[in-house]
């Protein structure tokens, strides 16, 4: 008994600090000019996706089964972070299930703003938003939580090694899991190249990594984790062109294999022209959608927009050729 209780209290306490981090993330996450004001129904059930609630806990695995991924509808949205100045009005669009959506349109046209509803961080003021047909305000919010997973455009590092940093995408992941989900986030060869390797603590008093290596961890962290919902949020800009292109090429053929339910905010268009739908957010509305080719077809906002990025990217290319040479 005492032999046991020793590994245990450890375990305790790094699992604390782990449950921790996790709500930090949470709380972090684009979060810092959030005033929390919403709160479960009284009673509210866990989000159920293909018949598999999704536990609040964040100790129990997602789901045993593999799982179904969901629909997701905004429905007449509209809703403002001051009530006399809306952002999103009468927003209509459904992101369909098992399918990868990108949400573009210029800067300030609230797509950072449907992440945070749908984390429902805030309550709509008017209109509903619909995850499997299940009112968002209607489920317990933990679950809901749970069910999406992010990589935002700064992911926090807690202070801890690699190894554990990352092991909190999935607690219950054994070392070469993570390391093959490193892989796939195209991290492991550049942690491997590190003296302590896996064990190199990270964070506030350990390294300092770059922006590029942090987004990777995260996308590590959320491979782990394999919710049904991904949301990427600008979560490969800090990534060179060609780092940036083999990221998503991986992340591409694990979202087909696992059918899962996929959202990315972009600004390169690049990074979201082979999405099934494109959804076009301009001052609060849908501009547009349809899929790349559609969207040049209709020669509308998407057609200007990527003819500049391309017109960019061509010269930026031929430009560093010339420095290269
Ligand atoms: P970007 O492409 O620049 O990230 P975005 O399309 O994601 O922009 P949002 O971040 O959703 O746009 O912001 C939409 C509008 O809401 C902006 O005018 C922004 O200034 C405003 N806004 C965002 N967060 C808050 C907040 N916490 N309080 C008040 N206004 C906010």
């Amino acid at each position: 008994v005492f032999q046991l209780s020793v590994p245990l209290n450890f375990l305790g306490s790094v699992y604390r600090e782990l449950r921790q981090s996790l709500l930090d993330m949470e709380t972090l996450f684009n979060l810092q000019k959030v005033a929390v004001t919403v709160k479960d129904k009284e009673g509210a059930p866990p989000l159920r996706i293909g018949g598999v609630s999704i536990p609040a806990d964040v100790s129990s695995p997602i789901a045993k089964k593999p799982l179904h991924s969901p629909e997701i509808r905004f429905e007449n949205v509209t809703f403002g972070y001051h009530p006399d100045r809306p952002i999103l009005k009468d927003l209509t669009f459904t992101i369909p299930a098992g399918k990868k959506t990108a949400i573009v349109g210029p800067s300030g046209g609230g797509k950072s703003t449907v992440l945070r509803l749908l984390f429902r961080f805030y309550d709509v003021q008017g209109g509903r938003i619909l995850i499997d047909g299940q009112d968002v305000r209607d489920v317990q919010m933990d679950s809901l939580r749970r069910a999406v997973g992010v990589v935002p455009q700064d992911a926090p590092l807690f202070n801890s090694s690699v190894m554990e940093n990352l092991r909190y995408g999935r607690l219950d992941a054994d070392d070469g899991e993570v390391k093959r989900a490193a892989n796939k986030a195209r991290i492991s060869s550049i942690v491997e190249s590190w003296p302590a390797g896996y064990d190199t603590v990270v964070g506030e008093r350990g390294l300092m990594i770059s922006g590029g290596e942090k987004q990777r961890l995260a996308v590590t962290r959320l491979l782990l984790k394999d919710p049904p919902i991904l949301f990427f949020d600008e979560a490969t800009s800090a990534l060179d062109t060609h780092t940036e292109s083999a990221l998503l090429q991986n992340i591409n053929a694990i979202l087909r294999e696992k059918q899962r339910t996929s959202i990315f905010i972009a600004h390169r268009l690049r990074t979201v022209y082979d999405a099934d739908l494109i959804v076009v957010l301009e001052d609060g509305g849908v501009a547009e959608q349809g899929t790349h080719d559609q969207l040049v077809d209709r020669g509308g906002v998407y057609a200007d927009l990527w003819s500049a990025q391309e017109m960019r990217f061509i010269e930026e290319e031929n430009l560093s050729g010339e420095s290269s040479r």
